[in-house]
């Protein structure tokens, strides 16, 4: 039976780590300045730090950066609120809260639309699950990386607004009904090429100022 209190053996110490050096004269000579060996030889190397900001190197095409949140052609937003971007995130990064469109405020194809969307990039690794979750390529990831810096926490939780696709040339800015005739499988099958004249007519009566309204370029004419 094995003493419990007995201290356990020591390893005996290798004497080779604490003799002195066996370098010869020149060897010794040089010894002080042989760390600079390293340093000499890898001044003609080739440079590989990268001057970012003022010097940009491209990302590779499939670099994971900032989300955005797309819109169809006619400028109805993608997003569902389905929340299914949301189940999938393994940092449990994104918060989304989804609405009913209705006839006067209709800002998705279908039934539903993400009233509140966030994505909290204190969180985030980037990883790209969330995208291949989302079921009508609403969410994608741009190349983009600069503003996923910030000085406050705050600033980094990302809403709607900051995610939002900008609005293309042509674009009518949601809310406005889908285009007549159609539904939300039609949006979904990439059938829809802009805005009609039936729904810039319906927002210039809602909303004259509109700034997109003076873009807006309708289907029809576009065709001709
Ligand atoms: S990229 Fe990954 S971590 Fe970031 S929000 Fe999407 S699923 Fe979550
Ligand atoms: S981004 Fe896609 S997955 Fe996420 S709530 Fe919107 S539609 Fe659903």
């Amino acid at each position: 039976m094995s003493d419990q209190n007995s201290k356990p053996e020591r390893r005996p110490i290798d004497p080779a780590l604490y003799s002195p050096s066996k370098k010869g004269p020149i060897g010794k000579f040089f010894a002080p300045v042989a760390g600079f060996g390293v340093t000499i030889s890898s001044m003609f190397r080739p440079v590989v730090t990268e001057e970012y900001p003022f010097k940009r190197t491209p990302t590779q095409p499939r670099f994971h950066g900032r989300h955005q949140l797309n819109r169809y052609a006619d400028g109805l937003e993608r997003c569902i609120g389905c929340e299914l971007c949301a189940w999938a995130c393994p940092a449990d990064a994104i918060y989304v809260e989804a609405g009913t469109n209705t006839p006067d405020a209709q800002y998705s194809p279908g039934e539903r639309f993400g009233v509140v969307y966030q994505i909290n990039y204190l969180r985030c690794i980037l990883c790209g699950l969330c995208i291949q979750a989302c079921p009508t390529r609403a969410l994608t990831m741009t190349n983009e990386f600069d503003d996923l810096v910030g000085e406050t926490r705050e600033s980094l939780i990302f809403d709607k607004q900051d995610l939002l696709a900008p609005m293309l040339d042509g674009m009518l800015a949601a809310p406005h009904p889908m285009v007549e005739g159609t539904d939300d499988d039609d949006y979904y099958r990439n059938e829809i090429t802009g805005p009609t004249q039936a729904q810039i007519d319906w927002v210039a009566q809602r909303r004259p100022d509109d700034p997109t309204l003076k873009t807006a370029r309708p289907v029809e004419e576009a065709a001709k």
